[in-house]
């Protein structure tokens, strides 16, 4: 086994303070990258997420920021910026909001409000992140199994994360001459609180059996496959996708 070291590394995880961001922010400062993880309300987890990343050793923090708010970010990247003293390696678009709603019955509200969190943000965080980060560093996007295949009730989710694949695809383009990669890594159903408000005992037994390793993910699975792509195991790898979802069919 290659070991990934990512001393020296700063790295920044939206909602990297609970469910499959707080499992890449460990994975991360456990590697020995310094880490700052984004969330929008809930300290509780906040606090519990960077007491882990602490035991780590090295530099952690938390920001309160809401991504889906284009001045938020900037002024995010102004204090991160400065704290990382203007240099950084990854920058990781995992916070996103699920909803599961027929269309009829999705407001105004409902679709804006999934699309600025979950392919908006994207575009504010990476134009204002640009500047910071370097030449060998990367932006990795968590998208969904939902981008790629139409579900029903997720028309409006599945629209966002089918956005979010194509504009970390295209930034690839933009950022490669530049030495910056941008991947996406693209999850089944994966065992949190976003996900287990929908799923009692026997749906995870009909999801297990739906794929090809016979069980449900877990955050650890989604941050193996973000830990690669920041990794100089992934230097000629940009523009991919990688799905984490044992083999659905
Ligand atoms: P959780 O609901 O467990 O965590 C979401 C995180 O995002 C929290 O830290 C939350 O902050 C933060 N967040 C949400 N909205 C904002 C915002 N506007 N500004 C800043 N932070 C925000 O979700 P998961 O860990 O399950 O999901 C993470 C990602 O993976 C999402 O993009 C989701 O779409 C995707 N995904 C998840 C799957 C699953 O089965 N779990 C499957 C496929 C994709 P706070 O704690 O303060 O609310």
């Amino acid at each position: 086994m290659v070991p990934i070291d990512l001393t020296g590394k700063n790295c920044l995880i939206t909602g990297g303070t609970r469910g499959i961001g707080a499992a890449i922010s460990l994975a991360l400062a456990h590697a020995g990258a310094s880490t700052a993880a984004v969330y929008r309300a809930d300290g509780t987890a906040a606090n519990m997420s960077l007491e882990a990343r602490r035991a780590c050793g090295g530099d952690h923090r938390n920001y309160r920021t809401d991504i889906s708010k284009s001045t938020q970010v900037t002024a995010l990247a102004d204090l991160a910026g400065r704290h990382f003293d203007g240099r950084l390696h990854a920058l990781i678009l995992n916070a996103g909001i699920g909803m599961h709603n027929p269309i009829a019955e999705t407001s105004d509200a409902d679709w804006h409000r999934v699309m600025d969190t979950n392919l908006t943000s994207a575009f504010f965080l990476v134009r204002a992140f640009r500047p910071l980060l370097q030449p060998g560093g990367s932006v990795v996007a968590i998208a969904s199994g939902a981008g790629h295949d139409g579900l029903p009730g997720l028309a409006a989710y599945g629209a966002s994360k089918a956005g979010l694949i194509l504009f970390t695809h295209a930034i690839a383009q933009d950022l490669g001459p530049d030495g910056i990669r941008a991947n996406v890594v693209s999850p089944g159903f994966i065992d949190t609180e976003f996900s287990g408000r929908r799923a009692d005992d026997e749906r995870r037994q009909r999801i297990a059996a739906g794929n090809a390793l016979r069980r449900v993910g877990v955050p650890n699975d989604v941050a193996g496959a973000v830990l690669f792509f920041v990794s100089d195991l992934a230097t000629f790898i940009t523009g991919q996708t990688i799905r984490v979802n044992g083999g659905v069919v």
